[in-house]
């Protein structure tokens, strides 16, 4: 299993930029994984898990090891009248499965297509588009605990799952890779989630009137591909931030200045405001310098139109919360892992 030196990760971030990481390595199975994780030269240096790099930005060289996920694997490991129980490699691609299970009639993920990435990245951030997360298919997933190489079973309420959020993400950080995660999808008849976004609209416009999770899954990806850049075509990470989540009253300030500014509850006296709305109000849409800017089409992805450092980037989206905290008094949070 040798150790690639040196290496350019430019192919291996969707942003498109360029850095070294120190050492590059890949595992198959926890078996692989233990090994490198047990080779004299990752011993006293950083080292990090690397699923398809749609998630990060890498703002300098990496002084560490990048350990890319190539587990793979995709099988029906229980089954009952409503319900299949699905294993998936974390190396598999996220868009992979769905269709797989698009195709096997098997629904409850058809919202989540054309998510990039791969399954061992998905509970990070507990995934999400369309009113649907994958907390609320996820059974349980298998991670090896680098401190021991023990593989440890985690169901959903050990995952800590929230609005992008995860015990891997804060209190688990850097001391698990995930191996495997297993979904429940249901049989048919499936409860179909079409009243998020454009769905219907899209549907309608289809011509479909009683749809299909293939259909949904066609329309969700439609939609996807008339909004956002595609990472082939243009470098990006998706949403760059969170929707902020405030107080009831930060946001009834703000709508009195503005009262087509979209909130939605978020529990107790809270409200979720949408970040790309912000950020478009603040002027920053389709704003380009140099080589990178804000898409012109979703004001919420950043983009490297070519040859921008990972730095550049970072600084922008430093100066879009300096804007919308002076702008609007709301703090907004990076969604994308900075490295
Ligand atoms: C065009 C575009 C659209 C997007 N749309 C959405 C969207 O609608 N909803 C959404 O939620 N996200 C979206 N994203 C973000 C991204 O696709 C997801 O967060 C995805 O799950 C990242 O997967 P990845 O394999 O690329 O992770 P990476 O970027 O490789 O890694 C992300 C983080 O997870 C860690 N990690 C990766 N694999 C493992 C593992 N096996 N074990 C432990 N840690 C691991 C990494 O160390 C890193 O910190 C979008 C991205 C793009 C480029």
């Amino acid at each position: 299993m040798p150790l690639q030196r040196h290496a350019d990760i430019r192919s291996m971030n969707t942003f498109g930029v360029s850095a070294k990481a120190e050492y590059v390595g890949r595992f198959n199975d926890a078996e692989e994984l233990r090994a490198l994780l047990a080779m004299p030269e990752l011993q006293g240096i950083p080292r990090m898990i690397l699923g398809g790099g749609s998630n990060v930005l890498f703002t300098r060289d990496f002084p560490g090891a990048l350990l890319l996920n190539e587990v793979m694997g995709m099988k029906v490991v229980r089954e009952d009248d409503s319900h299949v129980w699905v294993k998936a490699g974390a190396g598999v691609g996220w868009h992979e499965l769905v269709l797989n299970a698009v195709a096997q009639g098997w629904g409850g993920i058809e919202n989540l297509s054309l998510i990039p990435g791969k399954v061992g990245a998905a509970p990070m951030q507990n995934i999400g588009a369309y009113g649907v997360e994958i907390k609320d298919t996820f059974d349980t997933l298998e991670a090896l605990r680098i401190d021991d190489g023990s593989v440890v079973i985690f169901d959903r309420e050990a995952c800590l799952f929230g609005y992008r959020e995860s015990f891997f993400k804060r209190l688990g950080r850097e001391q698990y890779v995930i191996l495997n995660v297993t979904f429940r999808l249901t049989k048919a008849p499936h409860a179909l989630n079409t009243s998020y976004g454009n769905i219907s609209g899209e549907l309608v416009r289809m011509g479909i009137s009683s749809p299909t999770i293939k259909d949904v899954s066609d329309a969700v990806i439609a939609i996807r591909r008339s909004k956002l850049p595609d990472p082939a075509v243009i470098g990006n990470a998706g949403s760059f931030f969170k929707n902020p989540v405030v107080a009831v009253e930060v946001a009834e300030r703000i709508k009195q200045e503005h009262p087509d500014m979209p909130a939605y509850p978020a529990g107790e006296g809270m409200v979720k405001l949408a970040a790309g709305w912000l950020i478009e109000k603040a002027g920053w849409k389709g704003y380009r310098a140099n080589g990178y800017g804000v898409h012109d089409r979703q004001a919420l992805v950043l983009v490297n139109h070519g040859g921008a450092t990972g730095n550049e980037i970072f600084t922008l989206s430093g100066e879009i919360i300096e804007s919308i905290k002076e702008r609007f008094g709301v703090e907004l949070e990076r969604e994308v892992n900075i490295v």
